[in-house]
């Protein structure tokens, strides 16, 4: 089968080495555009995380012991690469998730920007003294990195989430083993390719493709394995978290998200429907901050609803490759299930299809769903309980503040919200009160490399990005010196 352009490899990356599964079986990746075989990739399982295991370890004292500059130029040599490498690694993201040629190049810079933020926060581990209680005590704390991470990254930003975690645990000084997700294995692939062409040392980085069960049970059991970061499904997260148990492991965990996005009725109707459509139908509904429930103060729900309808029609659909397309297909038959049957249940229980409402015919092979605007939307429906990850906006009108929140926080989920309103008062008494890891004030595009981002309650626990990031991948260590 003739590889994918821009891949050199189709394999797994161990200690080094490109190298098929000890089987030698693979699996194949699909378009989901298409329904196409765009290549396969090793199908690996406890046999192959544990030699990615051994890998990682063995770098580990190396790794570790290169001070911080070296680190981080290493990290910059590979973020240069990325940058260098745009086109194809944007072409490898549509082909394989997707999404639209042009979101994909935004994935590509944003995946990069993980990877120059860490290479400077790397220079910034910085321990502390503490005035001791004895004259002849002194109190040094040293941050050391925490060991071998195992990272298991998601399909929907298979570019950004490799770095936003990758980058981190590098910096901070560990070793990472990586699983990326089944149908998005050609994004982590190329990735790896670029930082072993960037100088990053054998073992430092391995890739191991293949069965995410027997992969991820590996990982847990050995205790080389110091750290989980998972980004993906709360069930998934629950899962790894309780199992991670048995050796203490440290997680990190980003699951799922519910955002509710509260609309006032002194908002800009122009800026909260522009926020509304980047968070909601960006990588068409599949990301964990997009907007979920949209909250709408009665006064200015005809205008609110009519304006969107307007600006959601212009959302072009269709093969990510095609340049004019602003967004893609789901990423396979049981995520065009979940959304229809959300569509279904909600027009059940009473809701009005405003636009949209079913799959895209006219596409053979792909799960293209319309650009959906849902009103007359209630609580007891499954599409405000559940995740839709579609392009599914439902509407909900509210009366007041206390309305607002008491309904935004009703939700077992607690990553990203966010608030439309003119007035700071009102936005700062909101964010205040939402339960969420992240709020964008007027802005429905928060995420950056620089912030923390994370959620609470069962959308997770730990920080990727920002100051905090990299302190998930350190231990703190206490010196009690006595002179
Ligand atoms: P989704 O349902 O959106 O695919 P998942 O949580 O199932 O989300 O997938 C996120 C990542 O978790 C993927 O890389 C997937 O392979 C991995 N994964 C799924 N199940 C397990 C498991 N039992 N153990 C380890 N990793 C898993």
């Amino acid at each position: 089968m003739e590889t994918l352009k821009g891949i050199q490899q189709n394999k797994m990356f161990i200690n080094g080495k490109w190298v098929s599964a000890l089987s030698n079986e693979t699996f194949d990746v699909i378009n989901p555009g298409t329904g196409e075989i765009i290549d396969s990739v090793p199908l690996g399982r406890e046999g192959e995380a544990i030699l990615a295991v051994d890998a990682a370890d063995q770098a580990f004292q190396c790794w570790s012991e290169k001070t911080a500059n070296e680190r981080s130029s290493l990290l910059m040599n590979w973020f240069h690469l990325v940058l260098d490498h745009k086109e194809e690694i944007a072409s490898i993201l549509t082909a394989e998730q997707g999404k639209s040629i042009t979101e994909a190049r935004g994935e590509v810079d944003y995946a990069a920007s993980f990877i120059s933020w860490n290479a400077e926060e790397a220079k910034r581990i910085y321990g502390e003294t503490i005035p001791a209680s004895a004259q002849n005590k002194r109190i040094v704390v040293i941050k050391q990195p925490i060991g071998v991470v195992a990272a298991i990254t998601p399909w929907n930003f298979p570019a950004a989430m490799f770095t936003r975690k990758i980058a981190t645990a590098l910096a901070a000084g560990c070793t990472a083993v990586i699983k990326p997700a089944e149908s998005t294995p050609l994004t982590a692939i190329k990735l790896t390719e670029l930082a072993h062409e960037a100088g990053i040392p054998a073992g430092v980085l391995n890739v191991v493709t293949g069965d995410p069960k027997t992969i991820g049970k590996a990982w847990l059991d050995d205790k080389r394995v110091k750290k989980i970061t998972f980004t993906g499904s709360t069930p998934v997260g629950k899962y790894l978290m309780r199992e991670a148990a048995d050796s203490i492991k440290k997680v990190s965990l980003e699951l799922g998200g519910h955002a509710p996005v509260i609309v006032f009725d002194d908002a800009d109707i122009e800026k909260a429907v522009e926020g509304v459509i980047s968070s909601k139908f960006r990588n068409s509904g599949q990301t964990c901050v997009c907007a979920n429930r949209i909250y709408v103060q009665r006064g200015i729900l005809p205008e609110f609803t009519e304006k969107l309808k307007n600006e959601v029609k212009k959302i072009k659909v269709g093969i990510g490759t095609d340049l004019d397309v602003n967004i893609g297909p789901l990423i396979n038959e049981a995520g065009y299930l979940k959304v229809q049957r959300h569509v279904d249940d909600a027009v059940k229980k009473g809701a009005k299809i405003e636009l949209g409402g079913k799959r895209m015919e006219q596409f053979q092979g792909g799960y293209f769903f319309e650009p959906t605007i849902l009103s007359g939307v209630h609580e007891q429906m499954d599409i405000m309980n559940e995740e839709t990850f579609g392009p599914v906006a439902p509407i909900i009108p509210f009366e007041d503040r206390n309305e607002a929140i008491s309904q935004a926080n009703n939700s077992d989920y607690g990553l990203a919200a966010y608030v439309y309103t003119e007035s700071l008062s009102t936005a700062i008494k909101i964010a205040e009160k939402l339960e969420f890891g992240i709020v964008g004030i007027n802005d429905g595009l928060p995420s950056t490399a620089q912030a923390p981002f994370g959620g609470v309650k069962q959308s997770g626990i730990g920080r990727e990005g920002g100051r905090q990031g990299i302190e998930e991948f350190l231990e703190n260590k206490y010196l009690s010196i006595r002179i």
